[in-house]
């Protein structure tokens, strides 16, 4: 079976976003894969975090994983941090990338206009990544589009990694989920939906409850066409239906067979109810799982220890391949 990596970053709360556009796919994929899946606290250090809040979000994405049906007797799931690998073969990626390619990451250059003041882990973060894909054999990387490019600058890396000191890493394949690829905000639909959003209005958080997924939903921006139809000229209406094909598993084609003849407060109450019936029992599951800490924190060792293995192994032998010398008796 072919090896399958991904992560979600504990920046903020987890949005439908991610749901529609990794978690839920995942659930279906660790079925046909060797799935990997970990909470990317390393790459949250990224951007200036609040400790507390980052240690909630830790335990609460991974509770989400859990929740959402991420089995670790499948899968292996774990936190990025309790492998130190990570780290290890980060330094590796950023000497073997150049500083070029990696100037042209949009995602850096976005937070950059945003930001003004980023940090230099922001800038190297394409290359951890590429680390924590590579370190595994990884065959396949499901992401959002938003991640495309990341996935891109790691297979390059790795192809320039093997032709200069022979073949090592496996080469992996980013793949895109046909619908829900790019879940936009309720409020501004032009922009995707994110955990760093200020506007609480254009974000579905996991952890929403149902008055507040519908009233979110209602206040939804849509257009003065009057029709309900997927096009780039009425891009609130066609979020609207992203998401209520994706959570259906239909085409958006059927989607608009479906509302044809409605009004746009169908379509919004018909969406926010089927965010519900899919959310919901997740979100009451996440709260049970992170009243019970232990719990998680038993299954983060399972799976940190399971990912270490392979780890290791990865590394030596790029550790080899380049030339350092390995610590006698190292494991
Ligand atoms: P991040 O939020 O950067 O931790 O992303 C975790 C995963 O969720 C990645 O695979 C992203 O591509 C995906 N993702 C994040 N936001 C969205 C969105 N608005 N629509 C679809 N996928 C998303």
């Amino acid at each position: 079976m072919d090896i399958l990596y991904s992560a979600t970053k504990p920046t903020g709360k987890l949005t439908l976003g991610n749901y529609l556009g990794a978690i839920k796919n995942w659930k279906e994929m660790q079925e046909n894969y060797n799935s990997i899946f970990a909470v990317a606290d390393l790459h949250a250090l990224t951007i200036n975090m609040d400790s507390e809040e980052l240690r909630e979000n830790i335990y609460t994405q991974f509770a989400t994983f859990l929740a959402a049906g991420l089995d670790p007797e499948k899968s292996i799931i774990y936190c990025q941090s309790h492998v130190k690998e990570h780290a290890e073969l980060a330094w590796i990626m950023n000497c073997c990338t150049y500083f070029g390619e990696a100037s042209r990451m949009t995602q850096f250059k976005d937070h950059k206009a945003k930001d003004k003041v980023v940090s230099v882990g922001l800038f190297a973060y394409p290359m951890l990544m590429a680390g924590d894909i590579l370190l595994y054999n990884t065959n396949v990387v499901p992401v959002g589009v938003d991640q495309m490019q990341h996935v891109e600058i790691c297979r390059d890396v790795a192809i320039r990694f093997n032709s200069r000191y022979g073949e090592t890493f496996v080469i992996p394949r980013g793949i895109v989920p046909k619908v829900g690829a790019k879940i936009m905000g309720l409020q501004n639909p032009t922009k995707k939906m994110a955990k760093s959003e200020d506007n609480e209005n254009n974000v579905i958080y996991l952890e929403d409850d149902d008055d507040t997924i519908r009233k979110k939903f209602k206040r939804a921006v849509t257009d003065s066409l009057n029709e309900i139809k997927y096009g780039d000229d009425r891009p609130g209406v066609s979020n609207l239906l992203v998401i209520y094909s994706s959570i259906n598993k239909i085409s958006i084609e059927e989607a608009e067979k479906h509302f044809k003849g409605s009004n746009y407060g169908t379509l919004k109450s018909e969406t926010a109810e089927s965010v519900i019936r899919e959310i919901g029992p997740i979100r009451d599951k996440i709260k049970e799982l992170k009243g019970n800490k232990e719990y998680i924190e038993k299954m983060m060792k399972i799976g940190a220890d399971k990912a270490r293995k392979i780890a290791r192994e990865t590394l030596d032998k790029v550790y080899k391949k380049v030339g350092l010398v390995l610590q006698a008796n190292s494991n």
